[in-house]
């Protein structure tokens, strides 16, 4: 698969596909086409062996105009700039979907948590929030991604709340649950896209429980979708993870359908399965880019961007009939047209994977309240927001007969490019 793809490219040229079916103004394409504010900076950092590294990282606000930027800080080896750029963008349209008061934000460091003890990874976040001196709950909240997680949204809490002198839990989200975190996010952004997915199968009157699944990552979003996808009563057939030390991806197959709790118990702290306990557990392991090819009803990325690109779609079966998004920009533009011709329904990521904000949203609310809600009740709000924003773009989908990708982005961008006409910014 190929990653010569650059997301930013990919979201401007959703963007631009949207604008155009909007007839958007000059102005208003000019402000939502680029991010409102770049932050580069670089962080320092005392190494256990006494050495000291720097490390690059980046604070990107695509649009605050319907409420604070929000969006996740990633650590990754390979991030650049224009992915964050790109998943910034993705984030305005993601609150804007599920109709949710915030902007779009995303940040990341150059790093690689694998190579990293615990406390140089939190002086990474220490360093963070000191080097960047923007967050606020009112203007830019972050949150986890790939390879953070609560602990590092702690640390980062501490050194904010250590420099203003004062509590401001509504500055961070993802914390842990206990310390300002929220009951249910951890399992929101696998949860909500098996909410969508459930809602658009009980609309063309197919039984989730007769339904097959093959998925890429099982990471936080995949092994929360996978749970409930089981749950429901439907079919895992395949699950593709990294595996860290042989530096490559594999593919865990069992035909009669994967045992996923039993799976989870398999996995490091970065998404990988253990290949020995799951070969002696019955496990078919296969190359890493197998799961694409599966014979099974609905395929959902949710690893990594551009894993869906031209030359690997004639490896889809004919028997997927939905591919639904969980991971941010997993299809490349050029894509689109052949997922449609080949008559495929697609559910886009930035409304399948929107349960994690729509939680983090619960969660500002409730430190904002300091008062914190029952997992049932948290999880019963996601599914409602999910599963409205679902039917918004499954009717606009249907009445204009667009694809969803195209319906989900002209609700969105209508919506924040009304804010910024509203507020007078164009
Ligand atoms: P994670 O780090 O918890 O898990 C990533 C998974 O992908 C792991 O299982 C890893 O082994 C696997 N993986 C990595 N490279 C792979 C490859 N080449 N082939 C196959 N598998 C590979 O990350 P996550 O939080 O689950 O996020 C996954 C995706 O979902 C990302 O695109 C992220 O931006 C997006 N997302 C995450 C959230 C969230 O709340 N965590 C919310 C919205 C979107």
């Amino acid at each position: 698969m190929t990653n010569s793809y650059n997301p930013f490219e990919s979201a401007k040229a959703q963007f631009d596909a949207a604008a155009n079916i909007l007839n958007l103004n000059e102005s208003t394409r000019e402000l939502l086409r680029e991010p409102m504010k770049e932050i580069h900076f670089t962080i320092p950092v005392k190494m256990d062996d006494g050495s000291t590294k720097v490390f690059k990282a980046f604070r990107i606000i695509h649009n605050d105009a319907r409420g604070p930027a929000k969006g996740g800080i990633r650590f990754h080896p390979q991030e650049t700039v224009d992915t964050v750029r790109a998943l910034s963008m993705w984030m305005t349209w993601k609150c804007s979907v599920v109709n949710i008061p915030l902007g779009g934000g995303k940040g990341g460091v150059i790093c690689d948590p694998h190579n990293l003890s615990l406390s140089e990874q939190e002086r990474i976040c220490r360093g963070y929030v000191r080097q960047l001196n923007s967050l606020d709950p009112n203007k830019d909240v972050p949150a986890p991604d790939i390879m953070t997680n609560g602990q590092h949204m702690l640390w980062m809490l501490d050194e904010y709340e250590t420099i203003k002198g004062g509590h401001f839990p509504g500055v961070i989200t993802g914390k842990p649950v206990g310390m300002g975190g929220s009951l249910g996010r951890t399992e929101a952004t696998g949860y909500g896209i098996i909410y969508v997915l459930k809602a658009f199968l009980s609309e063309i009157g197919m039984p989730l429980a007769d339904t097959t699944v093959s998925l890429q990552g099982f990471g936080n979003v995949g092994e929360y979708a996978a749970r409930m996808f089981t749950d429901l009563g439907g079919k895992v057939i395949a699950v593709s993870c990294w595996d860290q030390s042989k530096g490559e991806s594999f593919t865990f197959k069992k035909s009669e359908g994967c045992d996923i709790p039993q799976l989870a118990s398999f996995k490091d702290a970065y998404g990988g399965i253990d290949r020995k306990k799951a070969e002696s557990a019955g496990y078919e392991v296969l190359p890493g880019d197998s799961w694409i090819s599966q014979d099974v009803d609905i395929l959902i990325p949710a690893a990594l961007e551009n894993q869906i690109t031209p030359d690997i779609m004639p490896k889809i079966s004919k028997k997927v009939k939905i591919i639904c998004e969980g991971a941010n920009g997993p299809t490349t533009p050029d894509c689109d047209p052949l997922i449609k011709e080949r008559g495929i329904e697609l559910l886009p990521d930035f409304l399948c994977n929107a349960g994690g904000v729509t939680c983090s949203y619960f969660e500002q609310v409730q430190s904002n309240m300091n008062y914190f809600w029952s997992k049932t009740e948290v999880l019963s709000k996601l599914e409602y927001y999910m599963t409205e924003a679902f039917h918004d773009v499954y009717s606009l989908s249907r009445s204009n007969n667009l694809y969803m990708r195209d319906a989900a982005y002209i609700i969105a961008v209508s919506r924040v490019a009304e804010a910024v006409q509203l507020r007078g910014w164009v």
